[in-house]
């Protein structure tokens, strides 16, 4: 990170360790602790690159994640784990009791994949075909959920290998459905939490990651606060009178008025919201009216998207599209109806704890390759996590280190939800490294 945030504010305990873990003070002690979490890393990191390519080449979309749930069922029962199947439907829970009393702490890795169709050419390419909102589509891990779960499962056989030595209990959430359900019901995160899955044991903490074309192999981003935004979606019905197009004033025309609004709305964002404390956007992405060309019709509907970087922004900006809406509409005659259907709210890194974290992560992946991430206006339902427990989510870098990373269009690596969304394996050790260190200096902390 460029800058972590001083550590005032902090509970006694986590300062100590804030202090102790970010210096040369902690080395000595912490140096053999790493060097057994690096042994089991390296000695699992050929598996988990198995992993992630037999999850690839069989995605699952949104609550179908059944196959997917039964590696990783397998896998940590047979470490030891206590699993819990059937969390959030097709979402499991997973517990590591350690061998000392401590505090518990949870990970979380989102399983599902994409209806896309993919275009990298690996010998692992998926070939899968699954239904998805009443039609046939093809899948892909165009998100990089493949790599999260694997990763997930390799923290689960370094964490299990150090057990007796553990003091706390680790939680593993192996969650559904992140890019939602496709049918209107809530996502994953939403899911596992209404079926009990941050409770009984309740964690005290709660980390997770998500893989970047952002970033390179190596590399670690993350921030305080507001780290990706909330996502809510936007219908707009606008209700005119029909009437012959070639006399338009023998009634309202609803296509004019649409035209009005979605310029009208574009300057929320540039004219009504502080944008030095929230990015916003507002986005209409579909129109649709009419059914031919000398016909004024009755209604217009567009569909559109709202993001915001902090709730209080989030909630003036939807008053505010609703009056410029209405207000538009009024001023010709027309009639609009604004629903907006709240999703995932703002992602929020806990600032303390992403204070401390950021220490860990330093000593994971070497000072110089954490930095401190822009704000991402895609959104997480990790943020459902998080408001259950404090949280720190951070991105992964895999683009690979000779390409250039960042947004497709923009000269860099095809991003996340692209057919050509490419994931460099080489990036996916310091995954499992950087989640094994934050979790075992996070159980070790009030030592
Ligand atoms: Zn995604
Ligand atoms: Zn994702």
């Amino acid at each position: 990170m460029r800058s972590i945030p001083s550590v005032r504010g902090l509970s006694p305990a986590i300062a100590l360790a804030a202090v102790l873990w970010s210096g040369g003070a902690m080395a000595d002690q912490q140096g053999p602790l790493d060097a057994r979490i690096d042994a089991a890393v390296n000695a699992v990191e050929a598996k988990v690159i198995a992993w992630r390519r037999d999850i690839h080449q069989n995605p699952e979309l949104g609550y179908q994640e059944v196959r997917t749930a039964k590696l990783v069922a397998d896998h940590l029962t047979a470490l030891g784990y206590e699993v819990k199947t059937g969390v959030g439907r097709t979402g499991l829970v997973a517990l590591l009791r350690g061998g000392k009393p401590g505090p518990v702490v949870a990970l979380r890795a989102d399983m599902d994949a994409l209806p896309v169709k993919e275009e990298v050419d690996v010998p692992f390419a998926s070939k899968v075909l699954a239904t998805w909102r009443g039609q046939q589509v093809p899948v892909m891990h165009a998100c990089g959920h493949d790599a999260h779960v694997a990763i997930l499962m390799g923290v689960a056989e370094v964490l299990a290998s150090m057990r007796a030595d553990l003091p706390g209990t680790i939680k593993l959430l192996f969650q559904p459905a992140e890019e939602g359900s496709g049918d209107g019901s809530a996502g994953g995160a939403t899911s596992m939490v209404r079926d009990g899955a941050m409770q009984d044991p309740k964690p005290e903490a709660v980390f997770g990651l998500h893989v970047s074309s952002g970033l390179r192999v190596g590399e670690i981003a993350l921030r305080p606060a507001g780290l990706m935004a909330s996502s809510d979606s936007l219908r707009i019905e606008i209700k005119g009178s029909q009437t012959h197009g070639a006399m338009p004033w023998g009634g309202v025309d609803p296509i004019v008025v649409s035209a009005q609004v979605v310029l009208a709305l574009q300057t929320i964002a540039s004219r009504q919201i502080d944008v030095t404390r929230s990015p916003v956007v507002v986005t209409v992405g579909s129109i649709h009216g009419g059914n031919r060309g000398n016909i004024i019709p009755d209604t217009v509907v567009m569909e559109g998207t709202i993001r915001a970087h902090d709730e209080d922004v989030r909630n003036r900006l939807h008053e505010k599209i609703k009056t410029v809406t209405e207000g538009t509409a009024h001023a010709a005659g027309a009639e609009a109806k604004v629903t907006i259907n709240r999703g995932y709210p703002v992602t929020v890194n806990d600032p303390p704890l992403t204070a401390w974290a950021g220490a860990s992560l330093r000593r994971a992946a070497g000072a110089e390759r954490v930095q401190e991430s822009r704000p991402v206006m895609a959104s997480e339902d990790f943020s459902v996590l998080a408001r259950e427990a404090p949280g720190v989510f951070f991105f992964l870098g895999i683009t690979p280190a000779d390409k250039r990373p960042g947004a497709l269009g923009m000269g860099g690596a095809a991003p996340n939800h692209s057919p050509r969304f490419f994931i460099d394996e080489a990036g996916l050790k310091l995954g499992v490294r950087a989640l094994s260190f934050l979790t075992v200096d996070y159980l070790g902390r009030a030592k």
